[in-house]
């Protein structure tokens, strides 16, 4: 439905977009996921209309609706926006900033005054916020305001929703409840959703699909049970959760560690860059750890933090440090004590969907 062909976007001689090459999908979830200064927001504004990209094209439904000489503009595009900030005005009630959204959307210009009533109430309704639409914005707290924000977004029934770091102002348990808000809104409208975060728990939690972008390129697009469990880039593997990175020799099917040449490690999905540059991605709560010394990687604990279900082990394996994460249930260790790392295997549960 969205098709990002070759996009690179220049500001001055500053490149903030390269080549870049996305599709989505109707009714997709999509997360844009990467550092400050990546070029998230800037991807954002293309797919958007607020600009023309330097070169590529973005196709919507089928026409182009930008290259460097053609830009279709935001409001003859579908799309709703969310931006990190509000952006409320301040002498409007909050059933006034939908009113106003929809009145001003191409798709609803032509509706009658009851219909559109009906409609400010059903979108209030979806947002929680109907007993409070004759409220002003200085008569509502964070989460009440971001909720505005995006029934205005959703008002007109866009196919698409773009959100730039819509969560990041609000505080930690508000931002998970608004994830779940967020998750249900996109199953109630079947609008596609591109959601810009730097959060990656929050792509991980909420996308079909992670976009993970560094330096204005796209490192990996992938599910994020993929991304997490078979990373294509160093980037991705240690900005996706922890990783441990270890060095070694590839040999067709298995994996020899160059510290511990008596060891051979399965492929279990290793993506073809960590191959080619001798590395082997292992997270945490892949390890299995033992008291003393043993078969296996021998290190020294250096930290540990208790965290409630798990203990997070900070471990010195020569001259690197490996994070180790293990069930608070096992016996626990102590900084100083020495301990042998191996590979373990992880029993895979299946998981439920709504
Ligand atoms: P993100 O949203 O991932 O933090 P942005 O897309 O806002 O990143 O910016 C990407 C890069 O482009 C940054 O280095 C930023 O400083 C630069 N940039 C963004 N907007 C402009 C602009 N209007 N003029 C010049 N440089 C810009
Ligand atoms: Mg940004």
């Amino acid at each position: 439905m969205i098709n990002i062909q070759q996009v690179t976007k220049k500001y001055g001689s500053f490149t903030a977009l390269e080549g870049v090459d996305v599709t989505i999908d109707r009714g997709e979830f999509v997360a844009i996921l990467g550092p400050s200064g990546c070029g998230k927001t800037t991807l954002l504004k293309l797919l958007a209309g607020f600009m023309k990209p330097t070169d590529g094209q973005i196709e919507m439904d089928g026409a182009v609706a930008a290259s460097h000489r053609r830009l279709l503009p935001p409001e003859k595009r579908n799309i709703g926006m969310v931006f990190q900030s509000f952006a409320l005005w301040p002498h409007m009630t909050v059933a006034a900033h939908v009113e106003f959204a929809l009145h001003h959307h191409t798709n609803s210009k032509k509706m009658g005054k009851k219909d559109r009533d009906a409609r400010v109430k059903d979108v209030l309704q979806m947002v929680g916020l109907e007993p409070l639409a004759q409220r002003y914005p200085a008569e509502l707290s964070g989460g009440q305001k971001q909720r505005v924000s995006l029934a205005r977004a959703i008002a007109a029934l866009p196919n698409v929703l773009l959100m730039d770091e819509p969560l990041s102002a609000l505080d930690v348990e508000l931002r998970m409840e608004m994830r779940k808000e967020i998750q249900s809104i996109h199953r109630q409208t079947n609008a596609s959703i591109v959601f810009v975060t730097h959060d990656q728990g929050e792509a991980l939690a909420m996308a079909d699909k992670v976009i993970v972008m560094n330096k204005g390129r796209i490192e990996q697009i992938a599910s994020p049970e993929i991304l997490y469990t078979q990373p294509e880039t160093e980037f991705v593997a240690q900005f996706v959760g922890k990783c441990n990175l270890i060095k070694g020799v590839w040999k067709d099917d298995h994996f020899v560690p160059e510290k511990y040449p008596w060891e051979r490690w399965g492929d279990s999905g290793v993506r073809k860059t960590l191959k080619s540059r001798g590395l082997y991605p292992v997270r945490p709560e892949q390890w299995k750890i033992d008291r003393g010394e043993g078969n296996g990687i021998m290190g020294r604990i250096l930290f540990a933090q208790y965290q409630g279900k798990e203990v997070h082990y900070t471990v010195q394996v020569e001259n690197e440090k490996w994070t180790v994460h293990t069930s608070a249930d096992e016996s626990r260790l102590q900084p100083g004590d020495h301990v042998t790392l191996s590979l373990g295997v992880s029993n895979k549960q299946e998981e439920l969907q709504p």
